[in-house]
């Protein structure tokens, strides 16, 4: 495609896409390649975005980043986890907590031995065995790898924190590492004649930028991926039919959870994330069932803080781009697709596009080869995700709005389904390699809205009714005894 050497990046947008990549790049790539980010306050940022997953963590790592640091600069809290409230039906509520549950067994995992306590009469909740979920519901939280004495993993967590601080902290850090920023709004884009590659941007000030890759975080606008190269898109509306949110901050109120709150309305759902000085609040839901004035009421009705400004909307399309790379623009971000904030992935996402990119990096000229392995791990990346977000909406149990029957009527994926009916018939879940989510996280979630196994491994047979209520009785206080020995959430932050 391209012989010339790849010396010059240049990053469009300053959003946590661009600061992402920005700081990655230089970190990594630093020393072989002269690395610009153009942004424009005029335009500003999206500016939501503020749950995270367990990932996070390596990534900071990855960067150098001292976690108190992180913490005090972007005002985060601690996440353990989403509760789902009002998903499956009405008043229910159950976690998708982080981190394993129970004790898995050679061959067989834990949630064949509570299948079949349940099928013997055993009274016990599956979030009985899940100390991340024990911890949170208690407001605890502290640094504990296993349990007590054991070899049982203990808390995993992941962060809740500030999108604007969050931007501006790896601002710093990149500029620090010699990443220039220019401030201005990009008005034209000149592609070559020959290749079709993005040759030079034209700023508000007529200042010309040209680059060798250039790496498309410009938001949903998609400047350079759709704008410029009519990438195309895939929509994926039928399958989830939310399109909408209005976001909004609160004050604090105390204590500060340790776990983000997903609850589910009439037309799609509402989330609640606690900051250190702030709530995030938000509600996501579908146009074709709700308009923006009663979106708004739902929302101002289930806050628990004072409102800090006022409801901002924000329309989106859920699907990907049909190229994540397309000639020399690579998209990262909301350029490159948009799937709703319900599990929290989208920062995920960014986070593994940058280190895909480094690990394609096309140092000796862009390859038509590369270009489609990449675009290649991508598309499977993000579909199983979309999976995981669908299978929320499809095991609604609740039949009291034309939405929610609508998402149990739809029909779903076929990878999707298979996963689903494997389940049910017996109680087994694989995790696909490059799947996301690990087993526990679809057992969870599955279980959670109400699709429970018909039938367990031979395994979970070996034990008797008295062995497994001893085995459940003691996993109980090995619990407990390790998360009474946890600070409260607070005490944590507050020592920061
Ligand atoms: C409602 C909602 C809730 C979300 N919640 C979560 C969540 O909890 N967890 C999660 O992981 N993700 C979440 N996301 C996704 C997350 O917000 C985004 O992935 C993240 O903010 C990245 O955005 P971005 O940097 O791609 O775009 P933006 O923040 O929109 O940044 C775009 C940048 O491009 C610049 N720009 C645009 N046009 C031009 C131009 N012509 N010239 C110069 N500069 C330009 C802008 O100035 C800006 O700097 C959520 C998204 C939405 C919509």
């Amino acid at each position: 495609m391209s012989k010339d050497k790849v010396t010059n990046v240049v990053i469009v947008g300053g959003g946590t896409a661009g600061w992402i990549s920005a700081a990655l790049l230089a970190k990594i790539l630093g020393k072989a390649v002269k690395i610009t980010l153009i942004e424009s306050e005029k335009i500003g940022i999206v500016g939501v975005g503020e749950a995270t997953i367990p990932p996070m963590i390596n990534f900071n790592n990855a960067l150098g980043i001292n976690e108190n640091d992180f913490l005090k600069a972007t005002k985060a809290t601690i996440k353990l986890g989403i509760q789902f409230e009002n998903w499956k039906e009405l008043g229910s509520s159950y976690m998708h907590a982080f981190g394993g549950v129970g004790k898995n067994f050679p061959f067989c995992d834990f949630h064949h031995f509570w299948v079949k306590s349940q099928q013997l009469g055993i009274a016990s909740d599956f979030w009985d065995f899940s100390v991340n979920y024990q911890a949170a519901t208690q407001n605890k939280f502290g640094k504990m790898p296993n349990l007590e004495g054991t070899n049982i993993p203990g808390i995993t967590y992941a962060y809740h924190f500030d999108a604007g601080l969050y931007a501006k902290f790896l601002r710093e850090y990149s500029e620090a590492k010699g990443v220039e920023r220019i401030e201005g709004i990009i008005e034209d884009v000149e592609l070559d004649n020959k290749t079709g590659n993005v040759k030079t941007l034209t700023l508000d000030n007529q200042q010309k930028v040209v680059g060798d890759v250039f790496i498309d975080c410009s938001g949903m606008r998609g400047i350079l991926i759709e704008k410029a190269l009519n990438t195309g898109y895939e929509d994926w509306s039928h399958w989830l039919p939310c399109d909408r949110a209005m976001a909004m901050p609160t004050t604090s109120t105390t204590p500060i959870k340790p776990f983000t709150r997903s609850i589910a309305h009439e037309a799609g759902w509402q989330w609640q994330i606690p900051l250190q000085h702030r709530t995030g609040n938000g509600i996501v839901y579908s146009s074709r069932y709700l308009d923006d004035e009663s979106a708004k009421k739902i929302l101002l009705a289930n806050v628990d803080g004072e409102p800090l400004a006022e409801p901002k909307v924000i329309p989106f399309q859920t699907g990907r781009r049909r190229k994540q790379w397309n000639k020399n623009v690579v998209a990262i971000g909301l350029s490159s697709g948009f799937l709703e904030p319900l599990e929290s992935t989208s920062i995920h996402l960014i986070q593994t596009a940058v280190i895909r990119l480094i690990k394609h990096f096309p140092h000796q000229g862009i390859k038509e080869e590369e270009i489609n392995e990449f675009n290649r791990q991508s598309k499977i990346e993000i579909e199983k995700i979309r999976d995981f977000i669908i299978l929320h909406y499809k095991l609604n149990q609740r039949g009291d709005s034309p939405f929610w029957r609508e998402c149990q009527r739809m029909d779903i994926p076929e990878s999707l389904a298979t996963k689903m009916a494997l389940f049910k018939s017996s109680g087994k879940v694989f995790r696909d390699y490059d799947d996301l989510f690990t087993e526990i996280a679809w057992q969870q979630v599955m279980i959670g809205q109400g699709l429970v196994p018909n039938d367990t491994h031979p395994l979970s047979d070996q034990l008797t009714k008295d062995q497994l209520e001893e085995l459940f009785d003691n996993l109980k206080v090995l619990i407990q005894r390790s998360v009474d020995k946890l600070p409260t959430h607070e005490a944590f932050l507050n020592k920061i």
